[in-house]
């Protein structure tokens, strides 16, 4: 049976007293029989209602920004588990774990706006591979699998819209209201350091480092600190050449593309096509933009891997991203905005342009993959074990000296026999999907003892 955390039930109040807000929840609760509880059926007339998501969001984001909230939830008993990262994995583990009975844990986020990747905007800047129907969790051929499932959300993403590939502010707003409901969250809250498990700190302790100062003892931890850095963000300068996320914050603002006339994309793999659809106009419209006014004439995209020519892309290329390869193939006039450059880039930096292969551009979007951040105390994933659960397999992997459990994509578990037979390991871009690792994130905090007998 569903019952609204503190969290939630604000949040519906709150939106309830806004009547420019509160008529997609009203509307819903004349469906209230379709759902298990009034709540959830609350919830999803929010989701679908623009104005009652982002008030739902505003007030998430204030209620967890309360320095007072933040520092009873910090000082709070260290018997409970302490996630790193607020993502898919710190909400899949965080619902499971109190749905089996444990104590609501606690997420520490580096960044202001919690949600991990796909919440790097309050407004929808890209559109998810992974298709949108309902159902239950499964893998990605089966037809009656939901792909973006979260398992003990309070509501699912397939109640959240109907478009084929989501948004990635549809999947933020279901990770977002799971952590509201199950967990306590404290953002701006970058972990630096992590002490040795002690027996003498604290009853048997690890201390735990974050900014400005601030400390806590946690019993287990669970690193769920997803893709990571950006690879070449020492490169970035957050002008003429960005980082695939400095890009999107920038295409959630008024008029993102003024003034770029060619622009190059460095990488092949979902961030840089993901780039450049918004640079090509087919990724969701932003808040302002209209082409008469900025117009990107020309996208050079250097990845060594994709096809140069549209027919090619036809037949390499996954359903969801076929829209791009249109736009390979040269107009009547012979002219083409879109060109592949089988290289990787080398970009120098000048004063008010980017230089690759000795050509200008006005941006350059660098979407060149990821590094892992570093943590002190934390070493990296060869000081870690495999932790297997009967039945799952490998769910995660454990620090040895620690319990310290790395889960998601950045417990790196390679495809599985029955995964490559099912041709799931044929897509790269599958080693980090929400379908392949939210079941053994679940199946980790199912099975793990209370933390304070880690
Ligand atoms: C463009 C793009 C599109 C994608 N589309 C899909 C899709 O359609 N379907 C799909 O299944 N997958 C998709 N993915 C992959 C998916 O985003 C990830 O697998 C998923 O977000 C991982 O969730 P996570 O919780 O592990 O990490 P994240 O969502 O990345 O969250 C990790 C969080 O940890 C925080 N963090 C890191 N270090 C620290 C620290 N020291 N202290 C505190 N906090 C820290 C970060 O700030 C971040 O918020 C896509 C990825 C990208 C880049």
């Amino acid at each position: 049976m569903f019952e609204p955390s503190t969290a939630i039930a604000n949040l519906l109040s709150a939106v309830a007293s806004n009547p420019a807000a509160a008529e997609g929840m009203r509307l819903m609760t004349e469906r209230a029989g379709d759902f298990a509880h009034p709540a959830v059926a609350q919830l999803t007339g929010i989701a679908l209602d623009p104005a009652g998501r982002e008030a739902a969001d505003r007030f998430l984001d204030a209620y967890w920004s309360d320095e007072q909230r933040q520092r009873d939830a910090l000082t709070a008993s260290s018997d409970r588990d302490v996630i790193i990262g607020s993502g898919y994995h710190a909400a899949v583990y965080a619902a499971t774990r109190v749905l089996a009975g444990h104590p609501r844990p606690l997420v520490l986020e580096r960044d202001s706006r919690v949600g991990g990747t796909f919440a790097m905007t309050s407004r929808p800047v890209f559109w998810l591979n992974s298709r949108n129907r309902p159902g239950g969790p499964g893998l990605a051929g089966d037809q009656t699998a939901n792909l973006n499932y979260l398992p003990g959300a309070p509501i699912q993403a397939s109640n959240v819209s109907a478009a084929e590939y989501q948004t990635n502010t549809d999947m933020a707003f279901v990770i977002r209201l799971t952590l509201a409901q199950f967990a306590d969250v404290v953002p701006n809250a970058n972990v630096l350091a992590v002490g040795d498990y002690d027996y003498d700190y604290d009853g048997g302790r690890m201390p735990v480092d974050i900014t400005e100062g601030r400390s806590l003892s946690a019993a287990r931890i669970i690193d769920a600190r997803g893709l990571g850095d950006q690879a070449g963000e020492d490169l970035t300068n957050g002008t003429t050449i960005v980082s695939f996320t400095q890009f999107m914050r920038q295409m959630a603002e008024a008029w993102p593309l003024r003034g770029l006339r060619r622009v190059a994309v460095a990488g092949g793999g979902d961030a840089g096509k993901c780039a450049v659809e918004s640079l090509l106009g087919i990724a969701p419209q932003p808040p302002m933009a209209a082409a008469g006014l900025d117009w990107v004439q020309r996208i050079d995209w250097y990845a060594d891997d994709l096809p140069t020519s549209c027919e090619q892309w036809q037949l390499d290329i996954r359903g969801r991203y076929q829209a791009i390869g249109r736009h390979l193939r040269a107009d009547r006039s012979g002219a083409r905005r879109l060109t592949v450059i089988n290289r990787r880039a080398d970009v120098v930096d000048l004063p008010g342009t980017a230089l690759v292969d000795g050509k200008g551009y006005d941006l350059v979007v660098l979407c060149t993959g990821a590094k892992e951040p570093r943590i002190q105390g934390l070493g990296d994933i060869n000081s870690c074990d495999f932790q297997t659960v009967t039945g799952a397999g490998a769910v995660a992997r454990k620090y040895v000296d620690r319990p310290v459990f790395r889960v998601g994509p950045h417990a790196r578990l390679p495809f599985t026999s029955l995964e490559r037979a099912e041709g799931i390991a044929e897509q790269p871009g599958n080693a980090v999907a929400m379908f392949r690792l939210g079941s053994r994130t679940a199946a980790l905090a199912a099975t793990l003892p209370p933390a304070a007998d880690s």
